[in-house]
């Protein structure tokens, strides 16, 4: 498979440390506040990563870490701590703020079918990981204590922006909220490990450690628990474009001055979904939620399309009007899909083709809206109903977008509003003191006058029909009745 690495800016052949295996790693939410669309841009994504190196064979082990505790406003160690806003705003505890919004986290990624990693650790669970992984980078003297918290020293790596290939604007997208200098730092870049001296006096959870009661960075969670879960060497770490700069740049700096290797080869990042103000982000209020494209009647899955039919490095740009489009070229396919027979059995031999190339727009750097014109190529197929129903089920292992459930609930409904239309038409041939049977008779007759070109006949027996009500329709398929 081919992926576009972030860690030198090209496309590379990806190839795990162990063959076979893959361990992945993702930047969680922090949990105080509903996650956003644009949010959910990543995890859609990442999903489909995930589920594609599955797809592919490989044994794959996903870790993501809940950011419950130490995530200040600005990535850049200042502003406001984003749970302390939270629950001064809910007037709620730190911990059922972060309670709330982690179960509506996975409510929210449930109704977009991303599955849960197979590892899904809250930072506040691994308060000893990250003092031992602190303490070994004092000892190994890539780390300082100042002014009462300690910090990372980013004079000591060779190299620290090992995304160099980014361009500024990118880099700078983390630090735009960077307010006053902390004078304790001897490097502009150097990061806190470790607070004691918080400027929230009343910051809710604190440790003991061996620097006094505090808390940890935000940047030190996701290195500890990546090496706890997935050990000293990871395959590929994942998160949004805005996580490059400086969360993922620190990431990398803590876990391989601590390690004293290289750490993870392969960085995946999700760029920005764009509305008209541009990037869509929850500090701008009136933010987008899954919840909310509910409310509007637009089904989540619907939404987990429109991203997939662009590519994860493209900015997305979101508006209702394409939203729609989604809905319509969706609803498409579920009809599409309606019409398969449900007979026979799949010809395997037949459908490798379409595997294949679905597989090959995939290992191109994830192109999904190349695998859904493959999907396509499945419908319009010179294939058997069945070999279609069974690519269709076998592509939505990765792309999970739900269509042939999606089928089966129309066909669902549409069979229930028959069967309604039945009862009625039942209850009101009995009130005329008549019965399905005798009207079919009637009908029966009819087409055999007809085929006896007895036109009369024929005549006489519509117009007994219409004298109780009821209206024979004639097609090419043969006739049918309704009442009036
Ligand atoms: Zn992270």
């Amino acid at each position: 498979m081919i992926l576009y690495n972030t860690l030198g800016g090209t496309r590379q052949e990806f190839v795990p440390h162990e063959a076979g295996k893959v361990k992945m790693y993702t930047c969680g939410p922090t949990v105080y506040h509903y996650a956003h669309i644009g949010n959910l841009r990543t995890y859609i994504m990442e999903d489909v990563l995930e589920k594609y190196l599955r797809y592919a064979g490989y044994d794959v082990l996903r870790v993501m870490n809940i950011t419950d505790v130490g995530h200040l406003s600005s990535d850049a160690d200042t502003g406001e701590d984003k749970m302390l806003a939270g629950a001064k705003r809910e007037h709620k505890s730190v911990m059922d703020i972060a309670k709330f919004y982690t179960d509506a986290f996975f409510s929210d990624a449930g109704k977009l079918n991303i599955k849960t990693p197979d590892v899904v650790e809250p930072a506040t669970n691994c308060i000893p990981e990250f003092i031992e992984m602190v303490q070994t980078l004092m000892d190994k003297g890539y780390a300082y204590f100042a002014g009462g918290n300690v910090y990372f020293d980013t004079s000591k790596l060779d190299n620290y922006y090992v995304f160099g290939n980014m361009n500024e604007e990118e880099l700078q997208v983390g630090v735009r909220e960077d307010v006053g200098e902390d004078t304790n730092k001897r490097n502009k870049n150097d990061f806190v490990l470790w607070f004691t001296q918080s400027k929230f006096e009343d910051q809710a959870l604190k440790w003991e450690s061996p620097w006094g009661l505090g808390y940890p960075g935000w940047h030190i969670e996701c290195s500890a628990i990546s090496i706890k879960h997935a050990g000293e060497y990871l395959d590929i770490h994942c998160g949004g474009v805005d996580n490059a700069f400086p969360h993922h740049t620190n990431e990398i700096a803590q876990s391989e001055a601590y390690l004293g290797h290289q750490w993870c080869p392969y960085w995946f990042h999700v760029l920005h979904l764009l509305d008209k103000r541009g990037k869509m982000s929850k500090s701008k209020g009136g933010f987008l939620t899954v919840s909310l494209l509910e409310e509007k009647g637009y089904d989540p899955l619907v939404y987990r399309f429109f991203c997939l039919q662009s590519h994860y490095r493209k900015p997305l740009i979101f508006s209702f009007e394409n939203l729609d489009n989604s809905v319509q070229a969706y609803g498409k396919l579920v009809q599409k899909i309606m019409k398969l027979s449900k007979d026979g059995a799949p010809e395997f031999e037949a459908a490798k083709p379409y595997q294949d190339k679905f597989k090959a727009a995939l290992d191109n750097d994830l192109n999904t809206s190349l695998a859904i014109t493959a999907l396509y190529d499945v419908l319009k197929g010179d294939i058997g109903d069945a070999t279609k129903r069974y690519l269709i089920a076998d592509f939505d292992r990765v792309l999970s977008l739900g269509l042939l459930e999606a089928a089966d609930r129309e066909l669902e409904k549409a069979a229930k509003a028959e069967a309604e239309k039945a009862a009625q038409q039942e209850k009101a041939l009995e009130e005329k003191g008549l019965t399905k049977a005798w009207v079919e008779e009637q009908i029966a007759a009819r087409a055999a006058a007809k085929v006896e070109k007895n036109w009369a006949e024929a005549d006489r027996i519509r117009d007994l029909l219409l004298e109780q009500g009821i209206v024979v329709k004639d097609s090419k398929d043969g006739a049918t009745w309704e009442i009036k």
